[in-house]
C-alpha cells in the first residue's frame, strides 16, 4: 500500500509524508503466511464505514492502515482519530500524515459522542493525532470528548490513547480528571529505537506519564503497547515489560510492525507465533494484569473484550491478597 499523496486533505493534492519523500525505498521482506488479512467487505463494514463518514470522523483504522479493519469494523469496534488527520511528529512507522494540522473543530466531540451512540457501541477507544502546536497538546479536548461520549451514551466505557503531551505541563492533569476507565499510552519501541523509529519522543517521557495517571488516580486502568521486527532484541523487550511494571501498568499489548509503504522504516523480522506466545508468557510473570500478544495485535483489537478481561483480572487479583 503506498499513500503518498494525501487526497484527503483536500482537492490539492499533498505530499502524506514530506518528511519521508526523499528517503530511498527499502528492502521488503517477503511476508509469512501468518499474516493473514480478510478483505473489508462485510455489511457491518459497510454499515461502519456509513457511520464514520456521515459524522465526518477520522478513524486511526483508515489512517493507520490497520490489518484490522475488515474484522473491526464488521463487528462495529472503531477507534475514532480526534483532532484530525495530520499529526505533527514524523514517526519512521506511522501512515498518519505529518504536517501542520487543521485549527480544531469545536463540534467534533458532540459528532463522536453521537456516532457512539449509533454504534451502540459497549467500549469505545478514542485516539488523537499528536498536536505539538496546541498550548495543551489537546488535553482539553479529550476532556470534551469523553463528556460528550458520556452524555450521548452514559453506559459506554471508554478508553483514550494519548500522545505523550511532552513539554505540555498540566495536560495530563486535565485528562486524568476527566476520569477514562482505561488510559493508553504506547511505548511502541525499545528504547535503542527511539532516535530513528520515534524521534520525537522520549522514553523515560512515556513511561514517566504512565506512572504519573497511576499516582493520579489508581482506579484507571493503565494500557500501553509496543511494535516488534523494527530490529530489537529480546532482551529489550523484557527489559521494556520491567519498566512499565515499575510504573504499575496494567494491559500490555505486542504486535508485529508492518511496513506501511517502501519509505517506511523496514521490517527487520517476522517475529513467529510461538514468540509471540512466549511474550506473553514472560509478561505475565511480571505481573500484567492482561497481555495481549500476537501478530496481529493492535492496541485497539478487541479492546471492549479485554476491558472486560481487565475488571475480572483486578477483582482476582484484589480477592487473592
Ligand atoms: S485494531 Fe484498532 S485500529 Fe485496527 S481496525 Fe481494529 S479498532 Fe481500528
Amino acid at each position: 500500500m503506498v499513500t503518498l499523496l494525501d487526497t484527503k486533505a483536500g482537492a490539492v493534492l499533498r505530499p502524506r509524508h514530506p518528511e519521508k519523500a526523499h528517503r530511498p525505498d527499502s528492502a521488503q521482506l517477503p511476508k509469512p503466511d501468518w499474516i493473514r488479512v480478510r478483505a473489508p467487505v462485510s455489511a457491518g463494514y459497510a454499515e461502519t464505514r456509513e457511520i464514520v463518514q456521515s459524522h465526518k470522523l477520522v478513524t486511526v483504522c483508515e489512517e493507520a492502515g490497520c490489518p484490522n479493519i475488515g474484522g473491526c469494523w464488521e463487528q462495529k469496534h472503531a477507534t475514532f482519530m480526534i483532532m484530525g488527520g495530520i499529526c505533527t511528529r514524523a514517526c519512521a512507522f506511522c501512515n498518519v500524515a505529518t504536517g501542520l494540522p487543521h485549527a480544531l473543530d469545536p463540534d467534533e466531540p458532540a459528532s463522536v459522542g453521537r456516532a457512539v451512540a449509533k454504534m451502540g457501541l459497549n467500549h469505545v477507544v478514542i485516539t488523537s493525532v499528536d498536536r505539538d502546536d496546541l498550548a495543551d497538546g489537546g488535553a482539553q479536548h479529550f476532556v470534551e470528548t469523553i463528556r460528550a461520549i458520556r452524555a450521548a451514551a452514559p453506559l459506554t466505557t471508554i478508553e483514550i490513547l494519548t500522545p505523550d503531551f511532552l513539554r505540555k505541563p498540566g495536560a495530563l492533569e486535565t485528562v486524568v480528571a476527566a476520569r477514562p476507565d482505561v488510559f493508553n499510552h504506547n511505548l511502541e519501541t525499545v528504547p535503542s529505537n527511539y532516535l530513528t523509529v520515534r524521534p520525537g519522543a522520549r522514553y523515560f517521557h512515556s513511561i514517566r506519564l504512565l506512572q504519573r495517571v497511576k499516582e493520579l488516580d489508581p482506579t484507571i486502568f493503565t494500557k500501553s503497547g509496543i511494535m516488534v521486527g523494527l530490529g530489537e532484541e529480546r532482551n529489550e523487550v523484557l527489559q521494556l515489560m520491567d519498566d512499565l511494571r515499575t510504573a504499575d501498568v496494567d494491559f500490555l499489548t505486542i504486535g508485529q510492525y508492518l511496513q506501511p509503504t517502501k519509505k517506511h522504516h523496514p521490517v527487520k523480522a517476522y517475529v513467529t507465533p510461538e514468540e509471540f506466545k512466549s511474550y506473553e508468557t514472560v509478561a505475565y510473570t511480571k505481573g500484567f494484569l492482561v497481555v495481549a500478544a500476537s501478530p496481529l495485535t493492535r492496541s485497539s483489537h478487541h479492546a471492549g473484550a479485554d476491558f472486560q478481561r481487565l475488571k475480572a483480572a483486578r477483582l482476582a487479583r484484589q480477592a487473592a491478597a
